[in-house]
């Protein structure tokens, strides 16, 4: 399936439920320009030995701007120029450097992305926001500008460890939501199991969250209101990250939980709804309580982009599928994130 969307920031081409043979035909060997990590070298290496391919470490921590300055050299060894093409394969630490990269070199040249993980494909790869890391500031450094196209081969997934499986669930579950009854009820009558082996139900799947998060992109590219909503999780998520060294998505599952209470406390969300969330958690192996030390937490937080003086953007959910932005005082964080820690003990 193929459709284009005209976001304010490009066009993008959307190949769906689609083959990685296919790259030959939208990205021609001449202009374009590969680049991957070790693990998808190692795994796939053998396919793009046609083009030009430049191959970084993988992991978070090459989410730098000295990365970004180590592959600008290379290009201009290439002497790419305004007319190349970099195409991001892998998941989405090499969307977010690709996409950056791209972005600034010689004020801008073309992107496009092959998602190889389950969370780029529903996540990192779609939107338009590109960055790196400064010290622990996540995404300090970026730019939104979309990418020519995206090519979605699930076979990629094959490879994937059970680990990267569960990151792609938070966010699906994230979806769900903020948006969707409908996905959250598709997510407890299922398990990973139940997607893995099914390519259709995956691949449903997939379509639907790059819907959502379209449908999102659309409304409010520059995240001005609504696109904020997709960061439920992320605020106490992101922090989580920096300081126990946590996989991203659950950084974000535990994060989604903080969020619940806070909901639970200003907007006088029912429990139940928390108990719903728990139970999905551990349905898509992701955790729901972490031993934290709160001061350390709000200190790291505190950090945070989304920080607006004494306020932090928080979204909280006033049902499954209703999401809110609401600023929240340093103290209503603090109490959602002892709170947290008190039901972790016991
Ligand atoms: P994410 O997509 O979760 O944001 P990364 O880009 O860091 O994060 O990818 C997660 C890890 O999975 C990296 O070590 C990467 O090399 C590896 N990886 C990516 N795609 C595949 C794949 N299809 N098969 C096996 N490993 C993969
Ligand atoms: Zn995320």
């Amino acid at each position: 399936m193929h459709y284009t969307i005209n976001f304010p920031a490009g066009q993008t081409d959307y190949y769906l439920n689609s083959s990685y043979s296919q790259l030959l035909q939208v990205a021609p060997i001449a202009h374009s320009i590969i680049i991957i990590d070790e693990n998808i070298n190692r795994f796939y290496g053998h396919l793009f030995t046609e083009y030009r391919v430049l191959i970084i470490e993988s992991g978070e921590e090459v989410k730098t701007w000295e990365t970004i300055r180590l592959l600008a050299e290379k290009l201009v060894q290439f002497e790419a120029h305004k007319t190349s093409v970099l195409i991001g394969i892998g998941g989405g630490v090499i969307c977010d450097i690709t996409g950056f990269l791209a972005s600034i070199y010689m004020r801008g040249i073309s992107f496009a992305f092959v998602p190889t993980t389950l969370l780029a494909m529903v996540d990192a790869s779609v939107g338009g926001k590109n960055g790196v890391n400064v010290g622990f500031s996540k995404n300090m450094l970026g730019t939104i500008n979309q990418p020519k196209f995206i090519l979605f081969d699930t076979a990629f997934l094959e490879t994937l460890p059970e680990q990267e499986w569960s990151n792609g669930f938070a966010e699906i579950i994230k979806y769900a939501c903020i948006g969707n009854p409908h996905l959250f009820e598709q997510l407890a009558h299922g398990t990973p199991a139940s997607f893995q082996t099914k390519p259709k139900s995956l691949t449903l799947l997939i379509d639907t969250c790059v819907q959502q998060k379209n449908n999102i992109v659309l409304a409010d590219e520059q995240e001005k209101n609504l696109r904020k909503t997709l960061n439920f999780g992320h605020t106490a998520g992101h922090a989580f990250e920096t300081l126990y060294h946590l996989p991203h998505g659950q950084a974000v599952a535990l994060g989604m939980v903080v969020a619940l209470i806070a909901s639970e406390q200003t907007l006088q969300l029912e429990k139940d709804v928390r108990q719903k969330l728990l139970l999905l958690l551990q349905q898509y192996d992701l955790p729901y309580q972490l031993k934290i030390d709160v001061a350390k937490v709000m200190q790291t937080l505190k950090h945070d982009k989304k920080r607006n003086n004494e306020l932090v953007d928080f979204i909280l959910l006033q049902s499954i599928g209703e999401a809110v932005i609401v600023p929240l005082a340093f103290d209503a964080i603090t109490a959602a994130l002892q709170a947290f820690e008190d039901e972790s003990k016991s």
